[in-house]
């Protein structure tokens, strides 16, 4: 095989992300995925494109946020086009009902130059009746919060990688990496060595064995997250909304997605039975009429968690020609676009989009 420019470990939102991005700028890229491409974390998102209470993040996570939502509508547009796959970006707005947020967050907003109201109950009530009436009298409203469809946008963002001629290798675990005098030379694979003049380490929640291996110590822990989606009606709820921690994304085809937990369970992607009640329950405090829908799914993933949300996104402090962009953990599909732009600006020496130095190792 032909030695890529780069070689791109780990088919998430950010490895496929990455290697487009790379492949754009004319690199010949090859993207490796241990099964099949765009099934892990990525796959069991919610698709809000905001960090949950934005106000509360380090300016290093608001920054690359700010970055990416402003460009997301393009980004999914460029993708349709590119593969005839709508990932269904939609501006449908979020309701966050804790009152308490109220001061921080309109602070922030002010700040930030970011659209928020704080509504008082008639219109709370007129734009979103389902609304628990009882529970909920005023909220803060983000008209310019979008959403994603994750699996859509990953089918997306695949085939738009393979038609502009990234190579896709399914089914082909990276082993370990391989180096020669301070320098990475390509990665063991159970089908041999696979060659390459850079190597990025994509691998969202198993990225930090090769960080050991290489003399990194990086704190990214796997992080379970379950989900329950309601079968709901199209058009029967419409805003995201949000209360303690808890989330409902209602989807244009009614399909209302209930989320989610934070487990650290180690590697264990099950459902369980108790995180469906507790989503069922924060759900009917939100939108109590929910009780008519049955749950039709469960699923979890495992985050990339990393203290604060700030990911990695550099190059090795000693290893050259290797590269990591991982750790996103709630964040990763919102910051996606940005964090691949700012990883290709750094591997091609271009001016950085935005300072790198809070994600570098
Ligand atoms: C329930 C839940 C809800 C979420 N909601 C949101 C949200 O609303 N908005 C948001 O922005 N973020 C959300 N997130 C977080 C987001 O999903 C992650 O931050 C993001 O998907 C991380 O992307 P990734 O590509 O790094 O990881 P992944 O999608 O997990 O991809 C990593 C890939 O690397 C592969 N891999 C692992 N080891 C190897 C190896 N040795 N060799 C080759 N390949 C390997 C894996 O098979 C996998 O395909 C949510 C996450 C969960 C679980």
């Amino acid at each position: 095989m032909m030695k890529p420019d780069c070689l791109v470990a780990g088919g998430g939102i950010i490895g496929l992300m990455t290697a487009r991005e790379l492949r754009k700028e004319g690199l010949s890229v090859t993207l490796v995925e241990r099964r099949q491409v765009g099934q892990e974390a990525s796959w069991a998102s919610s698709g809000i494109l905001s960090p949950m209470y934005p106000w509360r993040h380090p300016p290093a996570v608001t920054v690359l946020t700010r970055w990416a939502e402003l460009r997301y509508e393009q980004v999914a547009g460029l993708l349709q086009e590119e593969s005839g796959i709508d990932p269904e970006w939609r501006l449908s707005g979020m309701l966050i009902l804790d009152r308490e947020e109220k001061e921080p967050a309109l602070q922030w907003a002010a700040q930030h130059g970011v659209a928020m109201q704080w509504l008082q109950s008639d219109e709370l009530h007129e734009i979103e009746p389902h609304v628990n009436r009882r529970e909920f009298e005023t909220a803060l409203w983000m008209p310019r919060a979008a959403q994603i469809r994750p699996p859509r946008l990953l089918r997306a963002l695949q085939v738009s990688a393979r038609r502009i001629g990234v190579k896709v290798l399914e089914d082909t675990p990276v082993l370990s990496l391989i180096s020669r005098n301070g320098k990475i030379t390509g990665v063991e694979t159970p089908s041999g060595p696979l060659e390459a003049e850079c190597v990025v380490i994509a691998t969202g929640a198993w990225s930090r064995t090769f960080l050991d291996e290489s003399q990194v110590n990086v704190d990214i822990r796997p992080v379970r997250g379950q989900i329950v989606l309601f079968q709901g009606a199209p058009g029967w709820l419409t805003r995201m909304l949000m209360h303690r921690d808890q989330y409902l994304v209602p989807r244009a085809d009614g399909h209302i997605l209930a989320g989610s937990t934070v487990e650290h369970v180690g590697f264990d992607k099950q459902t369980t039975a108790a995180a469906a009640e507790t989503l069922r329950q924060a759900s009917r405090r939100m939108v109590p009429a929910l009780d008519r829908y049955p749950i039709e799914k469960q699923w979890a993933g495992l985050r990339p968690g990393r203290e604060n949300n700030i990911p990695v996104i550099g190059r090795h402090p000693t290893l050259e020609g290797l590269y990591i962009n991982a750790g996103h953990f709630r964040c990763g599909v919102v910051m996606a676009p940005a964090s691949a732009r700012l990883l290709a600006d750094l591997i091609l020496g271009r001016t950085p989009i935005v300072d790198p130095r809070p994600y570098a190792l």
